[in-house]
């Protein structure tokens, strides 16, 4: 398989528009990813040709759905290496780690530890603060080092007869740190704490073999996947899922419901209340069918190479300061200009045509960390090229011009 940066490009119709007059450089991949053609087309024929609600009808449409349902859910299993019932469809990465707080939350007491790490997103704070405000657990925080990886050594001393929990990131949003998953999975599992990754940033880039990582729930979202918004997966062995309390109650989730009394359907169903988003998963399925398709270890190279080309194209400018230096990191560049707001460059860079992202990234805490309020990211995707990354090299320094 090769891989061909121009034919990928052709596969997304939004890549050829043009913003404020210039052609459009989409520097937030990191943010949500753009969609190929055959999940636009997945989608739209869903609801041309066989569109229905899943699972209770009887009906031709309705077997159809569902059939394009569950296959979607055995494609991203397999894309995982996990089992079809171990993969509970969610409205995202974010609801995934909610619904996974709330069900061991019911059985934490107070000082049991949940052990997160300074570089989360808040989706990966925020529910386990819950538990801390409501129930009185206690939160700890793996350091991150001025490189932006994670102080490794420290988890050993963190990690106590307490701690029940260890989620963490696979890959930082902000610092593109990839992190050692197994490492710190075996050090959780040695105490007897539970295991959640945070798998949104990584599973678009690597390539994610849960059963291998050993973890217990790994969560991604399908829009950072080239896939649509409003659906995500909660991956959990099936004995962690057998185990885990309910989320929400209703339609789906149940196996009977009498006035005095119900029983529960078995996972992944157990956790999907309602009509669930059956479009979305269908286009999820496409997302990663498509990406199955395409050589990942050349998209790998293909995308360190544009970070390695616009750190080179701003060597020795002074005035930037770039967040996250760790070794093996991903493509995403993390930055601060001297004299500038965030928000601004972003603005600036806007109408050259460059996209890029500027705020906290929701990782406030990290932002804390590295003594910033806000900073600036490029994150590229497998379909940018080496023409858009010397553009935005091109368009930052004439942005620090407005500056100087
Ligand atoms: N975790 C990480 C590392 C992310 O980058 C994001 C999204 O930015 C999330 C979690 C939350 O994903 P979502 O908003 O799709 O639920």
């Amino acid at each position: 398989m090769s891989f061909d940066v121009a034919a990928i490009r052709a596969e997304f119709p939004i890549l050829s528009r043009q913003v404020n007059g210039k052609p459009l450089i989409y520097l937030d991949t990191a943010a949500s990813a753009q969609k190929p053609r055959a999940v636009i087309e997945a989608m739209v024929s869903a609801m041309e040709n066989t569109y229905s609600n899943v699972h209770r009808g009887l009906h031709t449409l309705a077997n159809e759905t569902t059939e394009l349902f569950e296959a979607a859910r055995k494609t991203i299993a397999d894309f995982i290496h996990a089992q079809p019932g171990e993969v509970v469809f969610t409205k995202g990465a974010t609801e995934a780690i909610n619904l996974v707080a709330s069900g061991l939350g019911a059985d934490l007491k107070p000082g049991d530890e949940i052990l997160l790490t300074g570089m989360e997103h808040h989706a990966n704070i925020v529910p386990w603060h819950f538990l801390r405000e409501r129930q009185g657990v206690v939160l700890k925080f793996v350091p991150v080092l001025d490189d932006g990886q994670l102080d490794l050594e420290a988890i050993p001393a963190l990690i106590t007869s307490r701690t029940r929990v260890v989620a963490f990131t696979h890959m930082s949003n902000v610092l593109g740190t990839v992190n050692p998953v197994r490492q710190i999975t075996d050090m959780a599992h040695a105490a007897g704490a539970l295991v959640l990754v945070d798998g949104c940033q990584a599973v678009a880039h690597l390539q994610v073999d849960v059963t291998a990582l050993d973890v217990d729930f790994y969560v991604f979202s399908a829009h950072k996947l080239y896939g649509p918004t409003g659906i995500g997966v909660l991956y959990g062995k099936a004995e962690r899922l057998a185990a885990l309390r309910p989320y929400q109650g209703g339609g789906e989730m149940i196996g009977s419901v009498s006035l005095d009394a119900i029983t529960y359907a078995d996972p992944p169903h157990r956790f999907e209340a309602g009509t669930p988003a059956i479009i979305e998963a269908i286009g999820f399925g496409a997302a990663v069918n498509w990406l199955r398709g395409q050589d990942r270890a050349a998209i790998a190279r293909h995308e360190d190479s544009l970070y390695q080309r616009a750190r080179e194209g701003l060597a020795g400018q002074n005035w930037l300061r770039v967040i996250g230096e760790a070794p093996g990191k991903g493509a995403i560049l993390s930055f601060t200009m001297e004299g500038a707001h965030a928000h601004d460059v972003a603005q600036i860079l806007d109408r050259y045509g460059v996209a890029v992202r500027a705020g906290t990234h929701c990782a406030e805490p990290l932002m804390t960390r590295f003594g910033v309020t806000s900073s600036a990211r490029a994150s590229f995707g497998l379909y940018n090229t080496a023409d858009e990354v010397d553009a935005f090299v091109d368009s930052l320094i004439k942005t620090h011009a407005f500056f100087a």
